[in-house]
């Protein structure tokens, strides 16, 4: 299984190399590969744009569901709620601005005849339109923020409705089975998709569009590395009251792990060990850590923002304090979105493009790296869901020992 996974990561790359000198041969003639090479990378694109809808709502309700157990575990349940929150708005916050700083580096693409303006609407808009007024209009158009109010609307049902409510939970739990299988099949496809929109962006850009895939992958690493060393040592050492340093050094192996397998569930059992050796009590780090591996993703939020930031920037779109607003929201959700296997915030950065009307086609710019992006990713998302489990039980610890003086 692992080694299918490296095996596309490899076909991937091979794929935007390939892409880049094959475009590079039709600088003089990019028409050919907008005729001919591009609509095939767009079926690619159609495909991604046809399976986030119905993977939100699956994977978004499926969380929901999985949270009956919150109530179980008392007040950790919320404590981790609020941290995992709490962390992933600081997390795209930090996302996009390293990426508004980046952005004077990032090119501006040549996309005469695709004029691209993302949706506009001032921030009470933005709001009022969050909530749908019509069931099935925001499934058919991909209004992503109304899906997922749906999706929430529909678990919170689920949720009151209790034991009656058992066969669709069962639906629900098969039917995201089936459209995970979907997903793998699509981004099995992907080398295909890399190749030929590859070939046609560096037809029509030139070459300066591959070295700006090094300043966007820098861009992502500086915001992962400012989260891990300012916010979780901040957490570690001002909540936890734990040294950052013996944390970081007791996670290197899963850290390692998480980097080479880009799968935050794979590292799972790697994850409880070490936070286990940083303080964690197994008792809450069974709950807190699965938790975290299905929707705790700094990593794929800070991802999202630079990478936003950076299709806008290509399609000379300048986003709006509004539009902001409605990434910040619509990455948030679409991290915990994110199942916790390699290469789906990458699918998930669909949501946020579409919410704020950017071309999805965009995500075709970085896809080639995006083993290189998602090593980064996973490791902030296994070391923020680390820090939850050291954190809590160290209050824990504190309140247990205050209650016995
Ligand atoms: N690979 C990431 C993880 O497992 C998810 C992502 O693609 O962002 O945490």
């Amino acid at each position: 299984m692992k080694k299918k996974k490296l095996n596309l990561a490899g076909y991937i790359f091979i794929a935007m190399v390939a892409g880049i000198l094959v475009g590079l041969c039709f600088i003089k003639s990019p028409q050919f590969t907008t005729d001919y090479i591009k609509p095939i990378g767009t079926i690619f694109i159609n495909l991604l744009k046809f399976i986030v809808v119905p993977i939100v709502i699956l994977s978004l309700i499926d969380g929901m569901i999985s949270m009956k157990d919150i109530k179980k575990v008392g007040s950790i349940g919320w404590k981790t709620i609020l941290y995992y929150t709490g962390t992933t708005i600081v997390a795209i916050i930090i996302g996009l601005s390293v990426a508004l700083i980046f952005k004077g580096a990032f090119p501006i693409l040549d996309t005469t005849g695709a004029e691209y303006s993302a949706s506009t609407s001032n921030l009470m808009d933005t709001i009022v339109n969050i909530f749908p007024s019509n069931f099935w209009q925001p499934l058919v158009n991909a209004t992503m923020l109304q899906v997922i109010v749906i999706a929430l609307l529909l678990g919170a049902g689920i949720l009151l409705v209790g034991d009656e409510a058992k066969p669709v939970v069962e639906l629900i739990n098969s039917l995201y089975k089936v459209f995970m299988k979907i997903m793998m099949l699509i981004i099995n496809c992907s080398p295909i998709g890399v190749f030929c929109i590859m070939v046609n962006v560096v037809a029509v850009n030139g070459p300066k569009i591959v070295g700006s895939l090094a300043i966007v992958l820098a861009a992502a690493y500086v915001g992962y590395i400012i989260h891990m060393l300012v916010v979780y040592s901040a957490t570690i050492k001002g909540i936890g009251k734990s040294s950052p340093v013996d944390f970081f050094k007791n996670m290197i192996p899963a850290i390692i792990f998480a980097f080479t397998s880009t799968s935050s569930v794979a590292t799972l059992p790697l994850t409880k060990e070490c936070s286990e050796k940083c303080g964690a009590n197994p008792e809450y780090s069974s709950f807190i850590l699965p938790l975290g591996a299905t929707v705790n993703m700094d990593g794929t939020a800070i991802y999202m923002g630079v990478a936003t930031i950076f299709i806008a920037t290509c399609y000379n779109v300048e986003l709006t304090i509004a539009q902001l607003v409605s990434v910040i929201i619509t990455a948030t959700l679409a991290s915990i979105g994110t199942a916790g296997v390699s290469g789906a915030g990458m699918i998930m950065l669909t949501m946020v493009l579409e919410s704020v009307g950017l071309p999805v086609e965009g995500i075709g710019l970085i896809y080639g790296v995006d083993k290189i992006f998602d090593m980064g990713r996973t490791t902030l998302n296994i070391v923020g869901d680390a820090s939850c489990a050291v954190i809590i039980s160290k209050i824990e610890e504190r309140r247990a020992a205050k209650q016995k003086k």
